[in-house]
């Protein structure tokens, strides 16, 4: 073979020169701050402001609401006055709350076959979005539904379409759509989580990710009580949806034991998980809200308060472990301690 010149002659390209300066990424919003992200779900009655109050004075930093009634069809209008969304959209910011997470009425089903139902539910879910759009919300977690006699091919197909036909018209800003896995109850679609990740793949071009609920996942069938089995588990959703995909978790306990497929909570620690098993989960990395193997803003949710100081416990107890093995890591060498201290630094 002829010898290779060792510099290659550089290439010019003209439009080089002519570039256009790149778009400027959008900033984070001001509550994605580093900080472990924990929310309540917390009540509108009165006033969408209470709801923001309840979570503050739980010493949440993040919250889910409902935007309307969660079991009626909306009687007139789903808009939230102007008045009213600007007023809360100010208090959160002062809260720096975040992320604002809306969940879906019950009612819907995006997976009906029945023409009348299907067209209520997509109607429905757009007021959704509008609603979510003026509350500010950054996501609105949805329930793939229930597809009846039809294959589970079939439904996704037709959730895809909802999806499609309910976001139309309606511009997201930075509100992403979480499509939630179920426990399977009934002909619910979503229980297995291959499912999740093909109605993601279906509304590729839409901002659509997941939302995975821990009691959920155990009715399904993926044992997360265990330490083998939460591995596993981590494994199927890398495989079907990807964990960066998942930037809330609601974090239940489950009456039901594994893969009885029947959505009933419990009081983190009280149920068939139990609280050894939340205690690894909420301690795993790859469920952390920071890089490299977290998400950054990375929420959790919980139903009830005791529950939010459940997870802040094994959070920090999470991390005092980690600063104990960096500090035995440090003591090592003296390579290491500049290692951890340039860690610590980025980590501000
Ligand atoms: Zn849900
Ligand atoms: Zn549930």
């Amino acid at each position: 073979m002829p010898d290779q010149p060792i510099i290659q002659p550089t290439q010019f390209d003209p439009e080089d020169e002519y570039r256009p300066e790149p778009e400027p990424e959008p900033l984070p919003p001001s509550w994605m701050d580093g900080s472990l992200r924990i929310g309540i779900h917390t009540s509108i009655a009165g006033s969408y402001l209470n709801a923001l109050e309840s979570a503050r004075k739980l010493g949440c930093n993040a919250l889910q609401i409902f935007s309307a009634s969660p079991r009626m069809w909306q009687g007139g209008s789903a808009r939230i006055p102007e008045v009213d969304a600007q007023a809360f959209r100010t208090r959160r910011d002062e809260l720096r709350l975040g992320p604002l997470v809306i969940h879906a009425n019950y009612l819907i089903n995006l997976a009906s076959e029945q023409r009348m139902l299907q067209t209520r539910s997509i109607q429905a879910f757009h007021d959704e979005i509008v609603r979510a759009r003026a509350l500010g919300a950054d996501f609105l977690v949805v329930h793939p539904g229930a597809r009846g006699e039809a294959t589970a091919g079939q439904a996704i197909s037709t959730i895809v379409e909802s999806v499609k036909q309910a976001s139309k018209r309606a511009p997201m800003g930075g509100l992403r759509i979480l499509i939630e896995n179920t426990a399977g109850m009934g002909s619910a679609v979503g229980a297995r989580l291959e499912e999740v990740g093909e109605i993601l793949a279906g509304l590729r071009n839409l901002p659509v990710e997941a939302c995975l609920d821990t009691a959920h996942l155990f009715a399904a069938g993926y044992d997360i009580k265990s330490e083998a089995g939460l591995a596993s588990t981590i494994g199927q959703i890398e495989s079907s949806i990807g964990l960066e995909n998942v930037p809330v978790f609601h974090v239940n306990d489950s009456k039901i034991p594994l893969g009885a497929r029947v959505d009933r909570h419990e009081h983190i620690g009280k149920g068939k998980i139990g609280a050894a098993a939340f205690a690894r989960i909420l301690r795993h990395p790859r469920f952390g809200s920071a890089g490299p193997e977290g998400l950054a803003g990375r929420a959790f949710i919980a139903l009830t308060a005791a529950l939010k100081k459940k997870i802040s416990a094994q959070r920090s107890q999470r991390d005092t472990e980690k600063k104990k093995t960096r500090k035995k890591k440090s003591a090592a060498g003296k390579n290491n301690t500049r290692k951890s201290k340039a860690r610590k630094k980025k980590r501000g």
